[in-house]
């Protein structure tokens, strides 16, 4: 993780928040490429989500909701976590994650001095709106984004003739105040979510749970994720939260183990019958198809964090590799595998000289490429060096242009991951490229 961290950093994908006051624990900012690379991730999500499935719409709800909300969603009185002190070195931890032999003997992990009894601690952002800072200001900063949907899922039938069963798919920011927040991006304060909600008849909830496990399981493989990384939790009962009937974790193997990525959740009828009661609206599904039938429909939701898809999609891209190019036996490359989809930089263009006008050809076919693909230009230092810096950054195709560009108009098409490089004629790149991608299959 320590090699992440720091490549991440270096090469400006993640920078801690405000760095020069000592940083903000729980807190990341994405730079150039990170942001290109999380705006990449989201827009794979979003497209397989909405554009692929005829009856899954979007939405993007506001962060501050009306504070009854996360009274009905059950989140001002379930959403805790554990939390106990050790007296000696004040270290925090969640009750749930330390030995329980050390929990009992109330023993801390780390020094062996004594803990604190576990108290229940909300993760909801508290703050308040208005000028007067009094209880009947407080607002919460939303913990998750489907509650934003719950709410909106009446405008959406009347808006847009929805019929049963479809889906809402939202991204967005969420808050939750972390005890431990550590492993890089993995679990922050502030974070992206990419959420949809499918709505269901009551009675067909548990064929469309297992579908919908099977359709997030064949997008990781259609994003060339390494699929013996990947694998599937089911929530025992005392892990489900106060919701679900059935939930199900697509797991991750990261440097630090298994952990979550997505969860798979059967939620029932309990938010929309929830905010029914708390709303006093009548959020029933009326069938007018079979002769007006009413009810509440079940959901079945698929979520997944987005800051933490891009910590996968980096951990799962990040190779070392000993190549032995022009004679150098003993050098290594630190390459990104990111799928030329998810890449930040699509296509790198570098001169092999600045001098003899082939600067201002390498630029042409820049500005040529610019409209179709993210680009990257680069001119300066030794050719290898330059290849080395894009396979760092992820770029899975770089355009060299050479002195034979000038005279036949083809360029040196170079490929990231075999790095074997062919020879392509200038007019044809944009199209040789896009078929590239289209074909791209992970090979390492
Ligand atoms: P955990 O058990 O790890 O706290 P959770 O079960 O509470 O997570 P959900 O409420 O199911 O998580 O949230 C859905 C997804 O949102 C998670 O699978 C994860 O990808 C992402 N997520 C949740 N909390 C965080 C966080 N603090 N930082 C980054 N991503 C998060």
């Amino acid at each position: 993780m320590e090699k992440i961290t720091s490549l991440a950093k270096r090469r400006g994908f993640v920078y801690q928040s405000s760095e020069i006051y000592g940083g903000q624990n729980g807190a990341w900012d994405y730079g150039p490429l990170g942001v290109e690379l999380k705006n990449r991730i989201a827009g794979a999500w979003w497209k397989e989500m909405t554009r692929l499935h005829d009856n899954i719409v979007g939405l993007d709800a506001a962060i501050l909701m009306h504070p009854r909300t996360w009274e009905a969603s059950g989140h001002v009185e379930n959403f805790t976590d554990p939390l106990v002190d050790c007296k000696k070195c004040k270290s925090r931890f969640r009750a749930d994650q330390i030995p329980q032999e050390n929990l009992a003997a109330k023993k801390c992990p780390d020094c062996g001095g004594e803990l604190t009894d576990t108290r229940k601690f909300n993760l909801m952002f508290k703050t308040h709106i208005g000028p007067a800072e009094d209880t009947a200001s407080i607002i919460y900063l939303r913990p998750e984004t489907a509650q934003g949907i719950y709410v909106n899922y009446k405008n959406i039938i009347q808006s847009n003739r929805m019929k049963i069963p479809f889906g809402i798919a939202q991204i967005g920011k969420a808050f939750r105040n972390e005890i431990v927040t550590k492993n890089f991006i993995f679990r922050t304060c502030e974070f992206e979510q990419m959420e949809m909600q499918y709505f269901v008849k009551p009675g067909t909830d548990e064929e469309w749970f297992a579908e919908w496990r099977k359709r997030r399981w064949a997008y990781y493989e259609k994003l060339g994720i390494k699929m013996d990384h990947l694998r599937w939790h089911q929530h025992g009962p005392d892990e489900l939260a106060h919701y679900a009937k059935d939930a199900y974790d697509i797991e991750y193997l990261f440097p630090m183990g298994w952990r979550e990525l997505e969860g798979v959740h059967n939620r029932t009828d309990y938010d929309l019958g929830r905010h029914t009661q708390f709303s006093g609206k009548d959020l029933q599904y009326i069938d007018q198809d079979n002769n007006n039938e009413r009810y509440i429909p079940f959901i079945i939701e698929t979520s997944a964090g987005l800051t933490r898809n891009l910590l996968m999609i980096f951990c799962d891209a990040y190779d070392e590799e000993q190549v032995a190019e022009k004679g150098n036996e003993d050098d290594w490359r630190t390459v990104l595998r990111f799928h030329p989809d998810l890449a930040p930089v699509t296509v790198a263009i570098l001169p092999l000289m600045k001098k003899d006008g082939l600067a201002e050809l390498a630029q042409n076919i820049r500005a040529e490429l610019k409209e179709d693909y993210a680009t990257d230009y680069d001119q300066s230092g030794a050719i290898g060096r330059r290849y080395r810096r894009q396979d760092e950054a992820g770029t899975p195709f770089c355009v060299t242009v050479d002195y034979q560009s000038k005279e036949d108009h083809t360029v040196t098409l170079r490929f990231r991951d075999s790095m074997e490089q062919v020879r392509v004629p200038k007019a044809e790149l944009s199209a040789r490229i896009r078929q590239e991608i289209k074909v791209y299959k992970r090979t390492k």
